[in-house]
C-alpha cells in the first residue's frame, strides 16, 4: 500500500520513536520532582525546548508545550481573547482556517465575541488590505494560518503580519503554522508573529504533541487549571518523552528542509501536469504560492468517498479532506469558500507527499488515477 496522505498525519520518523522508548524506559521522573529522576527530566525538557526554539529561531522561554496544535490553536485564540477582553472582544479570522481556530472563535461567539471571518479568493488567500479593514478599536486578535491543509495555499503572513503591526501594534497575531513548517520558509520574529502553533505529528513527530510559541510579553489565560507547568500558561505533567521526540523531529525538518521541499515540489509540478490531461478534473490546488506536499482536485459529480475508496482499493491511501472532517460527506468548507461549485466541493481528493516519495510511486499513483477515472467515465456514459 502506498500512504499519500501526510497532511493528516506521517509516519513517525524511526529515530524519534527510538528516542521516545528510551526516555518512557529510562527517564520516566516527573520534571515537578525534586529528586534526581525528576531533575533528569528537568534537563530533557530544557534541552527539547531549546532545539524546538532553535529551530523556529526564537527564544526557548517563547516555548510552550501542548497535547497538539488543536490545543495550542484553542490557547492561543480562547486564552487571549479572554485575557485581553478588557480591550475588547472583536476576533478577525479567515474562512479557510482548521476546524480548531474555527469552533475556537465559534465558542468566543457563543461566549458573546464579535467574530469577523473574511473571505478568501478562488486561490483561497486573503489580503492584508482585508485584515486592516476588518480591525477595530476593540479588535484584539487576528488568527491567520500559514499553509491551508486542504489545498496547500499560502497566506501571505509576513506582509499582514508587518503591516498589522505598523498599524495596530496592540492587536495580536496568531498562526496556524502546522502545515508550513518545514515545508515554507517564515520569519517568525521578522513578520510580526505574537502566537505561532505547531503539531508534532505532521513532521515524523509523535501524536499528541504540540506546542506554542508565545512571543514574550503576551499574557494568556489558561485554559486549564492546575499546576504552574509551562509558565503558568499550560498545567498539567509534561509528556516528556514526546516532548523531546518533537524536538528531534522539528530538528530533523529544519536540516532537511530546502533538498526535501524541493524534491516534494518536483513531485507536486509532476502531478498537477498529469492531471490536467484528464479532462473531467477540476485541480483546485494553484500552481503558484502553495505547499510543496498538498495536491486537491476535484471530479465534479462524483463523491470524492468514491474515488477515495477506489484509489484505496488499488492499493493508494488519500483523503477526501482534513482528517479531522473527512467523516462529514458535506461539500468541503474550504472549496466552497472558493468559490468552486457544489458538485466540486463535495468531490476534492487530496493527494499529500512526504520525505520518501519518489518519481516511481508517483508515477504508480497517477496510472491508478487515470485508470480509475476512465473507468467512471465509462460508467457515467452507461449511467445517461
Ligand atoms: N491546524 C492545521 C492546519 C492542521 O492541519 C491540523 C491537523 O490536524 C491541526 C491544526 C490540528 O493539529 P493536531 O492534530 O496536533 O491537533
Amino acid at each position: 500500500n502506498y500512504y499519500f496522505d501526510q497532511a493528516a498525519t506521517t509516519p513517525p520518523h524511526p529515530d524519534v520513536t527510538r528516542t521516545i522508548a528510551e526516555i518512557m524506559m529510562q527517564h520516566y521522573g516527573n520534571p515537578s520532582s525534586l529528586h534526581q529522576l525528576g531533575e533528569a527530566s528537568v534537563q530533557l525538557l530544557r534541552k527539547a525546548r531549546e532545539v524546538c526554539a532553535e529551530a523556529l529561531d526564537v527564544p526557548p522561554r517563547t516555548i510552550l508545550f501542548t497535547s497538539g496544535a488543536t490545543e495550542s490553536n484553542n490557547l492561543a485564540i480562547k486564552g487571549a481573547a479572554l485575557q485581553y477582553s478588557k480591550r475588547g472582544r472583536h476576533i478577525v479570522t479567515t474562512a479557510i482556517e482548521h476546524a480548531s481556530v474555527y469552533e475556537s472563535v465559534k465558542q468566543l461567539e457563543a461566549w458573546g465575541y464579535e467574530i469577523t471571518i473574511l473571505p478568501v479568493d478562488q486561490e483561497g488567500r486573503i489580503t492584508p488590505k482585508q485584515v486592516l479593514d476588518a480591525i477595530r478599536p476593540d479588535t484584539t486578535i487576528v488568527s491567520v494560518m500559514h499553509v491551508n491543509n486542504e489545498v496547500g495555499t499560502i497566506m501571505p503572513i509576513q506582509d499582514i503580519g508587518l503591516q498589522l503591526k505598523t498599524k495596530y501594534p496592540r492587536v495580536l497575531f496568531h498562526v496556524d503554522g502546522v502545515q508550513g513548517f518545514g515545508k515554507v520558509p517564515l520569519n517568525i520574529k521578522g513578520s510580526g508573529i505574537d502566537l505561532y502553533s505547531l503539531s508534532a505529528h505532521k513532521i515524523y513527530g509523535p501524536k499528541g504533541t504540540g506546542l506554542l510559541f508565545v512571543r514574550e510579553g503576551v499574557q494568556l489565560t489558561p485554559l486549564l487549571s492546575g499546576g504552574s507547568q509551562e509558565h503558568g500558561f499550560r498545567a498539567g505533567t509534561e509528556n516528556v518523552p514526546q516532548i523531546v521526540g518533537m524536538a528531534k523531529s522539528m530538528r530533523m525538518a529544519v536540516e532537511g528542509r530546502i533538498t526535501v521541499a524541493e524534491r516534494m515540489s518536483h513531485l507536486k509540478e509532476s502531478i498537477m501536469d498529469q492531471l490536467e490531461l484528464i479532462p473531467e478534473l477540476v485541480i483546485n490546488t494553484p500552481r503558484e504560492l502553495t505547499a510543496p506536499h498538498i495536491i486537491n482536485f476535484s471530479y465534479p459529480g462524483m463523491k470524492g468517498e468514491v474515488l477515495l475508496h477506489m484509489l484505496e482499493e488499488a492499493g493508494f491511501m488519500v483523503s477526501t479532506r482534513s482528517a479531522c472532517s473527512s467523516k462529514k460527506s458535506e461539500p468541503s468548507g474550504v472549496l466552497l469558500a472558493m468559490g468552486r461549485t457544489s458538485a466540486a466541493a463535495t468531490s476534492g481528493i487530496r493527494i499529500s507527499l512526504g520525505n520518501e516519495h519518489t518519481d516511481y510511486e508517483v508515477g504508480l499513483l497517477m496510472e491508478a488515477i487515470r485508470s480509475i477515472v476512465a473507468r467512471l467515465r465509462h460508467w457515467k456514459g452507461g449511467q445517461r
